[in-house]
Formats: C-alpha cells, structure tokens, sequence
C-alpha cells in the first residue's frame, strides 16, 4: 500500500512534504485541526484525487490504514507552543501516543519531528545526537522541548517493547514559504517588519546564533530518511550548518528586501539558546544528504511570498 499519513500536513513542513510525496506517487492523508496551519497552505493539493484531508486533533485516537506515517502535528514557533503550553505537552505527548498506537495495529513506519529543542540551551557546539542537553524542565519552553523529549522516549520505548518501525528527525530551524503572518518566528517576523518598513524587533544583543535551513531541503532530508532501511531508527539531527547571528540575519533581510527598517532590541525571552548548529555528519553519511539552498536564495523565496500574500 502507498498511502501516507502525514500530522500536521497544513503547516510549513507538513505542506511541502504532502506536495513532494504526491510527486512521487503516494497517497497522502493530511491530519491537522488548523491549530497554527492553514487551508491556504493545501489549496493547490487540496482537489488532487489522490490526497485527503482530515481534520482531527491528533490528542483523540485515530484508525485508518497506510504504510506511513509523518508525525508533525505540533506548533513550533515559540509564540504558538507557549499560548497553551498544557495542549502544547498534550499534542506532543498524547499526539505521539495515537500515532505509535496507529502505526504499531497497520504496521506502518512512522517518522517523528523532533526538534534541536531537546537539546535546550546547548553546551556543546555544534551538537551531536549523542549529547543529551540542557533543558530546564519548569521554565516557558519546557512545554516544547519536554514534550518533544517526552516524545522520543516513547518512540524508543514502541520499538523496543513492540518491534514499532520508528525514525526519529531532529529538526533544526525551518523556513520558507507556508509560515503564517502570524508565526512569530524570526524569519516571517523580521521579514513582515522590513517589507512594512517598521523597525525590526531584535531580542537581547542580537549575538545569539541559529543555523537556518530551507523547507525544500529539509523535507527532501525526511523522505530520504523516512526510505531508509528498518534497522535505522535515529535520533538524527537535520538542518543548515551556515551559523548566522540575529543581528546579522537582520541586516541581511533588511538589505534584500531593500528595506527602510531600523533595529529595535527587546529583552531577550527566557531560556532562548545562545547558540545553536547541528552536527549533521550522521545524516551525510546515512542518506548523502546536504542542504543545497544557500539563506539568500532561500530568503529571496521567502519574501516573494509574503509580498504576494500581504499584497
Ligand atoms: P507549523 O506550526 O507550521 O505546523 C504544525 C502543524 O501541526 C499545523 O498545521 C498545525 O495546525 C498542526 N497541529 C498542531 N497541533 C495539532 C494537533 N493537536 N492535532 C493536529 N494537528 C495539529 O510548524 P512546522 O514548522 O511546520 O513544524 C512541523 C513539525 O516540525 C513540528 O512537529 C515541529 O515541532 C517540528 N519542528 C519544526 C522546526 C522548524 O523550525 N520549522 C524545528 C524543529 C522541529
Ligand atoms: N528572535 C528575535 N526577534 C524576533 C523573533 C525571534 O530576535 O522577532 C530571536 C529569538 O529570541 C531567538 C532567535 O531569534 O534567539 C530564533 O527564534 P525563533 O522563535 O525563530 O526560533 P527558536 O530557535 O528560538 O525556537
């Protein structure tokens, strides 16, 4: 069978996956409750005969059969996780729960979307799968990053306890076209500021650091992962390993979108990592996979989308 489930199908990564795997021939099932997605993202797939839309929240069982599974369901821009940090444990926690529990009665693979958030506010740099982090458990990301971790334990607990056939992908920062307006992350924010003209809100000094990888690349990364063989479970770490500051990144997005913002620097919010990259050699070697998209060409994209879906 060829039908693929993929949670969080209307979102930015979720979008871009349903698109490329019709590509290649599957049936897509796209399960999202629109929670930060948005139908606009699925329109042009919305009609094609061989993909479905379900609006279910993944927190309620499921059952329908398919020999994939995508588990992306969860908000991943900080403002987003921490509106409703309770639903933000429930969807990663019970969300993992109802999906392991589909894939172990259909048999199906399934993939999850974890995130550098396990590894907190790192000290190692870059970082390794093998680190374990530095998360601080009670603060206002811990819904996330707890969540997420909460997460991974389970998908090793089904493979090991029940024989599930589990990948787990350790995103890094994603962007491009498919970020709502109202994301809140530091791409669509500064964008949205610089083509309004308005002063770019940067948090702290700007120093601290992010590695900023295309949507493209990345979902080319998870399918190449997902097609791997059972014995490959991870954790791996995807991204883009090109380190760039916040204060940096404003100046860069300031200059291509030939902006007349200023800068403006705000308190800088709690536990935000200071710096962050991937050690992505494991998923090199396993997949021969590297992010082809360099920020400005990625940027450039970026900002022609939102010009389009602000005009
Ligand atoms: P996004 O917010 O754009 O998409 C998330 C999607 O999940 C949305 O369509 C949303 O409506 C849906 N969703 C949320 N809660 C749900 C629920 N309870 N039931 C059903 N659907 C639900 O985020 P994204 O950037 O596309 O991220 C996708 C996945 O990748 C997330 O799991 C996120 O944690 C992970 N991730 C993303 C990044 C990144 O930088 N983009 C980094 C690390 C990890
Ligand atoms: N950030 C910023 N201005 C903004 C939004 C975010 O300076 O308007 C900073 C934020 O403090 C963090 C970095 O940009 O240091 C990346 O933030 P984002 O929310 O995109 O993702 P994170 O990597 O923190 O999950």
């Amino acid at each position: 069978m060829k039908r693929v489930i993929v949670t969080g199908g209307a979102g930015l990564i979720g979008s871009h996956l349903c698109r490329k795997l019709l590509e290649q021939g599957y049936d897509v099932v796209c399960v999202d409750n629109f929670y930060t997605g948005s139908k606009h993202n699925i329109a042009d797939i919305v009609k094609n005969p061989y993909f479905e839309l379900i609006t279910h929240d993944v927190e309620e069982s499921l059952m329908i059969n398919a020999s994939m599974i995508y588990n992306l369901a969860c908000p991943a821009s900080p403002v987003h996780y921490q509106k409703d940090p309770v639903k933000t444990v429930r969807t990663s926690v019970f969300g993992a729960i109802n999906m392991l529990e589909l894939a172990k009665k259909s048999n199906a693979k399934i993939l999850q979307a974890s995130t550098s958030e396990v590894y907190g506010d790192p000290a190692v740099h870059p970082q390794p799968e093998s680190y374990w982090g530095n998360v601080n458990p009670v603060g206002l990301r811990s819904c996330y990053d707890e969540g997420k971790r909460c997460a991974e334990t389970l998908f090793f607990d089904y493979w090991r306890q029940y024989g599930v056939k589990i990948k787990v992908a350790r995103i890094f920062n994603t962007y491009g076209p498919g970020m709502s307006v109202d994301d809140g992350r530091v791409i669509s924010n500064f964008i949205l500021q610089a083509l309004r003209n308005e002063d770019i809100t940067i948090y702290g000094d700007g120093s601290q650091t992010r590695c900023f990888c295309f949507v493209d690349d990345m979902v080319d990364a998870l399918i190449k992962f997902m097609d791997l063989g059972d014995e490959i479970t991870g954790p791996v770490n995807v991204g883009d390993i090109c380190e760039i500051s916040m204060k940096e990144l404003a100046q860069k997005i300031i200059s291509i979108s030939g902006s007349k913002s200023g800068i403006k620097y705000l308190p800088l919010p709690e536990n935000d990592p200071q710096r962050r990259k991937p050690d992505i050699s494991l998923i090199e070697d396993l997949v021969s996979w590297k992010p082809v998209t360099p920020l400005d060409v990625g940027l450039e994209e970026t900002i022609k989308y939102f010009k389009e879906i602000q005009s």
